[in-house]
């Protein structure tokens, strides 16, 4: 008999939550819109004590969840989700609430912290060290590992709003984050790419001036990734990167930028290998969630 985990993917439009025990055993999955926090995490505790009424007790529960978070497990506010923008979210003891109501371990994390540890056991991060996963989609977000670690500190990586530089010039949109204006989310997210050109980034044909923009924008924010954590793999999800045509053209900007200063055959000769979409697709944000659940029962040694 497999240990069963439960594990819930927090979105900012809707909530997935299943139950298994790996990627080649999920037994049940459910998913409703993401309304008050009270009525959300209710549905959720409701799905996972039916669950247990047929499949016995599970050993974990893992959340994945939009932020920003408190992950410093010594804060009072451990598990909460803390300033979001998301209407009635701010301050809400996400992983407290499910534990109190559950009894059971909870593992928390960031959605693309978990999206990574996914990918790190069942897809394309397998058997690196050091790796990042960015989503592009309504927002840009980043997580990974360092030396075999999911990436917290002093709160948790936010490389969306990322400093890049913007020649008004050649792109005078003044950007869409609320924050920072012109930063890498405000420049390249899914709806600064909507507000710059008028229409959504779906629309566009492979030939629009959109996209050689979009792949310039992220390159730089890569090529700032990868002096600074060194990454083995760079992995690109998110609804923009749906774009398939997007990655040649990111590809050679980051060769560009780099000026040959990087002397890996990563970068100089496997570059298709080095930046890559995600191996797990749609599903790896929930399968985080389940293996956070796993890493909660089973956790690593100090
Ligand atoms: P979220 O970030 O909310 O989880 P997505 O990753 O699907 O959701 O991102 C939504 C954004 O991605 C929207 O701005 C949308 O315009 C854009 N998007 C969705 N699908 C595509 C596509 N096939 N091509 C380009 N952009 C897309
Ligand atoms: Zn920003």
């Amino acid at each position: 008999m497999n240990t069963l985990f439960g594990g819930i993917e927090a979105g900012g439009t809707k909530f997935v939550c299943i139950l298994g025990s790996g990627l080649e055993d999920v037994r049940a999955e459910a998913r409703f819109p993401t309304t008050t926090p009270e009525e959300t995490i209710r549905q959720a505790v409701g799905f996972f004590r039916r669950q247990q009424e047929d499949h016995g007790k599970l050993a974990a529960i893992g959340i994945a969840t939009f932020g920003p978070l408190d992950l410093d497990r010594n804060s009072p506010t451990y598990g909460y989700i803390t300033s979001t923008p998301k209407h009635g979210w701010a301050n809400t003891d996400f992983a407290g609430t499910i534990r109190r109501a559950l009894s059971l371990p909870v593992g928390f994390d960031t959605d693309v912290n978990a999206t990574a540890l996914a990918e790190w056991r069942w897809g394309a991060a397998r058997g690196l060290d050091t790796f990042i996963y960015l989503t592009i989609g309504t927002g840009i977000g980043g997580g990974g590992m360092v030396n075999s670690r999911l990436m917290h500190g002093l709160l948790h990586p936010e490389m969306g709003h990322l400093s890049i530089p913007h020649d008004r010039g050649a792109d005078p949109f003044a950007g869409s984050c609320p924050f920072h204006g012109d930063c890498l989310e405000g420049l390249a997210s899914g709806p600064a790419i909507e507000s710059r050109w008028g229409k959504p980034a779906e629309t566009f044909p492979p030939e629009h001036p959109a996209w050689a923009l979009e792949a310039r924008y992220l390159a730089l924010g890569m090529v700032n990734w990868i002096y600074t954590l060194s990454p083995q793999k760079i992995i690109l999800g998110g609804g923009v990167m749906q774009q398939a045509h997007l990655f040649p053209l990111i590809r050679r900007e980051v060769q560009t930028l780099l000026k040959g200063y990087l002397q890996s055959p990563a970068i100089l000769e496997n570059i298709d290998d080095y930046i890559v979409p995600t191996a797990l697709g749609k599903r790896a944000g929930v399968l985080g969630a389940l293996a956070l659940a796993m890493d909660e029962a089973n956790p690593l040694p100090i």
